[in-house]
């Protein structure tokens, strides 16, 4: 293994750098090499209550600033990260492993974030009727929660926090985020240049750590709403923990994202999508295309233009501007991914491509170590497999043949994740038909990874979202911000004497 420095990688509360005291740590891998380079403190149950104590103190004069001002900060922030976003997809690539213009990829979508946030002024401005009843005017303004907090997944450990604490700092409230143990460092990159921008202490705050962190987040009464992105099954917790505590909740979960290819599609082109989709940043995205599904003669033309790409797949270091895909995130993953390879091979499905054995010193020097495999491609798979009805989240894809548009969408509909899709083709009607019918959050005609522009909103259906917000975008102001009505009459107005009836436009 190599020999690295390992970095203590710490919290950040009240505006500065707090090191862990429950005395558990998790020790950060670089995915490349297989080393240990950091040591990430994991919170205990005290750790969290002293972050939400410090942005619970921060809230009433961050609240009570101008919006404008808010997004000032924000503006400048802004600036920081387009200085700085190489750096921080150094660090992603460091940790995570997906490749270095990957990363930039990551930063640049999480900073469209930041731009949707600065127009927080207009985004807040509510609305106004003049008149609802003689001399009575009625108004809606937004106001914000209070404490609300971030846990976010290992796979975006920039982009992801960034669909969160913009948009809810910009509304006035204060933020605790919990990122993944796994790739804990730029988020304390991130605290350290809100710090710059001229963010007050204690309105961003972070914790690492893990299910104790989570579970105090979700207790603690002063926090009001959380947001949270991962797996599934984590995300269903969160969602009924967190309603229990009487929290908002907006809980992101997993995915199996389909590709359908329409027999009249641009070959070329689709297999340049399901090549990118598929197996981009190791297929660890919660919008990576993990089912292809062929239909009619689409199929035999795929097919072997498919199995050529996935051979030729440049699997390198993620520092090599060369690479296309880099390593697994952890060991267990790999391990996870090899299991779920071995189980498509007992179901009967034809493995194409083996993505298992790709050795490590293939990709670069000092990669002997680290979680490597190629991409792997199976066919004939059919809806009663594990592999076609599970989340691998790794670089597998699957082919599905179906006969015509309607199986394609049936197929679709009656699978468990609803988070994104595609489909391929020429023809309108085809289009228009599916992005009607199929039951899915987030839909890309031609477009194989259609992640929602940051004033749309980010989304899915089905198992993909406990909640009904999506993140960013104009709910994700409303899922920071609550409601009031206002309604407001002078003396001049009110006329004389007690009302016993309902009142009534007048
Ligand atoms: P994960 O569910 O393991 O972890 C997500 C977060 O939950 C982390 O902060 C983690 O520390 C915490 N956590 C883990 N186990 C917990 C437990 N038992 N109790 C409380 N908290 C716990 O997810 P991951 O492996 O980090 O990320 C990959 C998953 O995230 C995939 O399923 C992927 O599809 C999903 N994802 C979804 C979206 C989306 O927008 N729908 C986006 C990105 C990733």
């Amino acid at each position: 293994m190599t020999s690295t420095a390992i970095t203590d990688i710490a919290h950040y509360i009240g505006g500065r750098i707090a090191a862990g005291t429950s005395g558990r740590t998790q020790d950060v891998f670089n995915p490349a090499t297989g080393a240990v380079t950091g040591r990430v403190a994991l919170a205990g149950v005290d750790e969290v209550a002293v972050a939400v104590a410090a942005a619970q103190a921060a809230f009433p004069k961050w609240a009570d600033t101008p919006p404008i001002r808010r997004a000032r900060v924000l503006f400048k922030f802004l600036e920081l990260l387009n200085v700085h976003k190489d750096e921080l997809a150094h660090m992603i690539t460091a940790e995570h492993g997906k490749v270095f213009t990957d990363a930039q990829g990551e930063v640049s979508r999480g900073i469209d974030i930041v731009e949707f946030a600065c127009g927080i002024p207009q985004l807040l401005k509510g609305d106004y009727t003049d008149q609802v009843s003689t001399g009575i005017d009625n108004w809606t303004l937004r106001q914000p929660l209070g404490v609300v907090a971030g846990i976010t997944p290992f796979n975006f450990p920039v982009m992801v926090p960034m669909w969160m604490f913009p948009v809810a700092i910009a509304a006035g409230n204060t933020f605790v985020l919990k990122p993944s143990p796994t790739d804990p460092t730029p988020s304390l990159f991130m605290a350290d240049l809100l710090r710059q921008a001229g963010l007050p202490d204690g309105v961003f705050n972070v914790v690492q750590g893990d299910k104790v962190a989570v579970d105090a987040l979700l207790e603690h009464p002063d926090v009001k709403a959380i947001s949270f992105v991962g797996s599934t099954p984590i995300a269903n917790y969160i969602y009924e923990t967190g309603a229990r505590h009487g929290k908002r909740v907006q809980a992101l979960g997993g995915a199996k994202n389909h590709m359908v290819v329409m027999p009249d599609a641009d070959i070329d082109q689709t297999v340049d999508a399901l090549i990118g989709a598929g197996y981009g940043s190791a297929g660890e995205r919660c919008m990576a295309i993990s089912v292809a599904v062929l239909v009619g003669d689409a199929g035999d033309k795929v097919i072997d233009k498919l199995v050529a790409r996935t051979h030729e797949l440049k699997v390198l270091n993620g520092t090599n501007l060369a690479a296309e895909m880099g390593p697994i995130v952890t060991r267990a993953a790999h391990q996870r991914i090899t299991g779920y390879i071995e189980t498509g091979e007992k179901e009967g499905a034809k493995l194409l491509v083996d993505g298992r054995g790709f050795q490590g010193a293939r990709a670069g020097a000092g990669c002997d170590n680290g979680f490597w495999m190629g991409g792997t491609l199976f066919d004939h798979v059919t809806p009663e497999m594990k592999i076609y009805k599970e989340e691998i989240f790794g670089p597998v894809l699957s082919c599905v043949r179906v006969p015509d548009l309607a199986s394609a969408i049936e197929l679709i509909n009656a699978h468990e994740f609803g988070n994104g899709v595609s489909c391929f083709t020429r023809d309108g009607n085809v289009a228009r038909e599916f992005s009607r019918r199929i039951q899915v959050g987030m839909v890309g005609i031609n477009v194989p990874i259609p992640v929602p522009m940051a004033w749309h909103g980010f989304g899915g259906w089905k198992k993909s979202l406990f909640g009904d917000m999506h993140a960013y975008g104009e709910e994700g102001v409303r899922f920071y911000t609550k409601q009031k009505s206002v309604m407001q009459r002078w003396p001049e107005s009110i006329g004389k004497g007690a009302e016993f009836v309902m009142p009534t436009a007048k």
